[in-house]
C-alpha cells in the first residue's frame, strides 16, 4: 500500500467539467458546508417556544439575504445578486414554512431538526423530478436551509473556510452554494472545485460573474487537500494536484495571457461579424436571465437567438400570471430595441424541473415528458405563455420557438394553437403582430432527419446541438461518467448536422444553430463551410467566434468542412478543425484547450 505521506504528495491529474473560465493555482482546503446541529426531542409544552425560535430565525435569515443581495450587487451587478432575492422567495413559500412548523408539532423535535429534515425532503422532491439535473433547484433550498441553521446556531455570518493565512485559496467542496460566494473573502479565493453542481447552477453563474475559475464534477473528496498546491483550469476542466514548480509557472503565465487576451479580444470585436470575403454572418446571444440583456451587449449582434424562458418560471414558488409574463416579455423587447428576440416556450421536464410542477417519477426523464410534449399536455401553461408572447409581439421584433419537437404533427399543433390565440386576440381588438415567425427546435435525431418536412409547416428552424448530441450519441449530457463519450465531432453527428442544414436550405427556411457547438470556435469553420450563416451562443463565446469568422473566407471554410468529412476518427477530426482554426486565428490557441 502507498504510504499516506507519499499519497499526499502524489501528483494527480483529474478532469472535471469547466464551469467558469480562467486558470489559477493555490492551496486547497476542503470546505465542509454542513452546520452541526443539536438533535433534541421536545415536550408538547415546548412547542410554542420552538415555533417562535423558528419564526425568528426565518425573519433574520430573510434580512441577511437582503443584505447579501445588496452587498454583492455592487460587485457582480444586480442581476446575479438577485439570486438571494430568489432564495428569499423560497423562504417565504407558505407550504415550505407550514411543513417546517408541522414537523416541530408532529415529531416533537427542535427547530433545527425540522429545518434540516424539511430541506432534505423538499430538495429530494425537487431532485426527484430529474435523475441528472444540470441545474439542481434543490441547491438554493439547501443553501437557504443552511443559512437558517446558522442563524439558529447563533453564527449567522460564519465564513466557513478554514483557510486562514492562505493567500490563494482553492476552495474544494461537495457543493458550492451561492451564499459561499457572498460570505467568503474573495481577495483570498483563487478557484473553486466541486464534486457536484452543474454548468447552469447559480453558484456557477456567480463564479463566472466574479471571474473565479471553477471546475465541477471532480471526485475531490479522496484527493489530497489540506493546503496542498492545486492548479485549476476553468477553460479545460483540468485539475492538477501537487503540480511541479514548472507547471505552476506555466499556469501563472497562462492565467496572465488569458486575462490580457480576453480583454483585447473583447475590445476589438465591436463590429458585426463578416467573413474576410465580406459575407455577413448572423451572431446572436443566448439568454437565460433577462437581466443579461443590455443595449450594449447587443451593439454588434443581430439579436437574441435563444431566450430560454423557463428561467422565468424556475426559482419561484408558483407559476407567473399571464400579465406578469406579458410585462416580462415587453421588458425584454424594450431592452433589445430594434433587434429581434427568439423566445423559446418553456422547456421544462427532463433535466430542468419546475419546483411547483409535480411530474410523476419517470425511469428515463430525458426520454420522457419534457419540452413541447409537456407543454402540449399542460395547455393552461402553454396558452397563457403563448398569449403573453403574442400580446408582446405588438411591441417589438420577435419570434416564438418550440423546444424538443419530435414530429410534424406536434409542429402543426403548436402552429394551430398560435393561430387560435391570434384569432381570439383579433376578436377582442388586442394588438399583436400577425407575421410573427413561429419556429421549431431540432434536438431529436428523427426530427433532424425530417427537418425538411417540419420546415414546411413553420417559419424557421433552430438546431439545439446540446440535446441533439445527447440523443444521437446516447450519452446523457449531464452524466460525468460518460462525459468522455459526449463527442460533438463524432462523424455521425457531423453528417446529421450537414443533412439538417441542407434540408432547411432546400426548403428555403431560415436555420440557426443555438446549442453550445455554435459558440465553440473550433466548430466555426465547419459550420460556415456547411452553409450555416446564423449562430446563437452565450456572450462569453462571441468574441472568439467573431474572430474566426473575420479571419476566414468561405472558400477556406468549405475546404476545411470537406476535409473533415474525409476523416474517420473523432480525434483526427478535432485535430484537423483545431489546426485549421489556428492557421487563420493563431492567437486563439490559449482559449481553445477546452474539451467541450
Ligand atoms: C440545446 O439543446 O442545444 C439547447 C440550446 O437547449 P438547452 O441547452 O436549453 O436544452
Ligand atoms: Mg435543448
Amino acid at each position: 500500500m502507498t504510504p499516506y505521506s507519499d499519497r499526499m504528495n502524489e501528483r494527480i491529474v483529474v478532469r472535471g467539467v469547466a464551469v467558469a473560465p480562467g486558470v489559477a493555482w493555490g492551496q486547497a482546503v476542503f470546505h465542509e458546508s454542513d452546520v452541526d446541529i443539536p438533535i433534541l426531542a421536545i415536550s408538547e409544552d415546548d412547542v410554542g417556544e420552538e415555533l417562535k425560535r423558528l419564526s425568528a430565525a426565518l425573519r433574520t435569515t430573510k434580512r441577511h439575504l437582503a443584505a447579501l443581495e445588496k452587498n454583492l450587487a455592487q460587485e457582480v451587478g444586480e442581476r446575479d445578486a438577485r439570486i438571494f432575492a430568489v432564495q428569499g422567495l423560497l423562504l417565504d413559500d407558505p407550504e415550505f414554512r407550514k411543513s417546517m412548523r408541522n414537523r416541530v408539532r408532529r415529531d416533537l423535535v427542535n427547530a433545527e431538526v425540522a429545518v434540516r429534515d424539511e430541506v432534505d425532503e423538499w430538495s429530494r422532491r425537487l431532485r426527484g423530478l430529474s435523475a441528472e439535473s444540470e441545474r439542481d433547484p434543490g441547491a438554493d433550498l439547501r443553501d437557504v436551509g443552511r443559512q437558517v441553521l446558522r442563524v439558529l446556531a447563533g453564527k449567522p455570518r460564519q465564513v466557513p473556510v478554514e483557510g486562514d493565512g492562505i493567500e490563494r485559496l482553492i476552495m474544494v467542496a461537495e457543493e458550492f452554494l451561492p451564499s459561499d460566494a457572498a460570505n467568503i473573502d474573495r481577495a483570498q479565493l483563487a478557484a473553486i472545485v466541486t464534486v457536484s453542481g452543474g454548468v447552469a447552477s447559480h453558484a456557477a453563474i456567480l463564479a463566472r460573474s466574479l471571474g473565479i475559475p471553477s471546475v465541477t464534477f471532480v471526485e475531490a473528496t479522496g484527493l489530497p487537500h489540506h493546503g496542498r498546491r492545486w492548479i485549476v483550469d476553468g477553460n479545460s476542466g483540468q485539475v492538477i494536484v501537487n503540480p511541479t514548480d514548472v507547471e505552476i509557472a506555466e499556469a501563472e503565465a497562462r492565467s496572465r495571457d488569458y486575462r490580457e487576451f480576453r480583454a483585447a479580444l473583447e475590445a476589438e470585436t465591436r463590429d458585426f461579424a463578416r467573413t474576410k470575403d465580406d459575407v455577413a454572418v448572423e451572431l446572436m446571444l443566448n439568454i437565460d436571465v433577462a437581466d443579461d440583456l443590455t443595449p450594449e451587449s447587443l451593439e454588434s449582434l443581430n439579436g437574441v437567438g435563444l431566450y430560454r424562458t423557463e428561467f422565468l418560471y424556475m426559482n419561484r414558488p408558483f407559476f407567473p400570471s399571464e400579465a406578469e409574463q406579458y410585462r416580462h416579455y415587453c421588458d425584454v423587447l424594450r431592452k433589445v430595441g430594434d433587434r429581434e428576440v427568439t423566445f423559446r416556450t418553456i422547456d421544462v421536464g427532463g433535466d430542468k424541473p419546475l419546483p411547483y410542477l409535480s411530474v410523476p417519477h419517470e425511469p428515463n426523464p430525458v426520454l420522457g415528458w419534457r419540452g413541447i410534449r409537456l407543454s402540449l399536455e399542460w395547455p393552461d401553461m402553454l396558452y397563457s405563455q403563448l398569449r403573453a408572447l403574442l400580446r408582446a409581439s405588438a411591441h417589438g421584433r420577435m419570434r416564438v420557438l418550440a423546444p424538443m419537437v419530435t414530429t410534424v404533427e406536434e409542429t402543426r399543433r403548436v402552429v394551430a394553437i398560435v393561430r387560435e390565440i391570434q384569432s381570439d386576440l383579433k376578436q377582442h381588438d388586442i394588438p399583436f403582430d400577425p407575421d410573427m415567425p413561429v419556429g421549431m427546435m431540432i434536438e431529436i435525431p428523427a426530427a433532424a432527419l425530417a427537418t425538411g418536412l417540419i420546415a414546411r409547416e413553420c417559419d424557421f428552424i433552430s438546431v439545439g446541438t446540446n440535446d441533439l448530441s445527447q440523443y444521437a450519441l446516447a450519452v446523457d449530457r449531464n452524466n460525468s461518467r460518460v462525459a468522455d463519450l459526449y463527442q460533438q465531432f463524432h462523424p455521425g453527428l457531423l453528417r446529421l448536422l450537414r443533412d439538417t442544414i441542407g434540408q432547411a436550405g432546400r426548403a428555403e427556411v431560415p436555420l440557426c444553430v443555438c446549442g453550445e457547438l455554435a459558440g465553440n470556435p473550433e466548430a466555426t469553420l465547419l459550420l460556415l463551410g456547411l452553409g450555416l450563416r446564423s449562430f446563437s451562443m452565450s456572450a462569453y463565446d462571441i468574441p472568439m467566434v467573431k474572430r474566426v469568422v473575420a479571419a476566414t473566407d468561405l472558400a477556406y471554410a468549405r475546404k476545411v468542412a470537406t476535409q473533415a468529412f474525409e476523416l474517420v476518427d473523432i480525434a483526427d477530426i478535432r485535430a484537423h478543425l483545431r489546426a485549421a482554426t489556428l492557421e487563420v486565428a493563431p492567437d486563439l490557441r490559449s482559449l481553445m484547450e477546452s474539451d467541450r
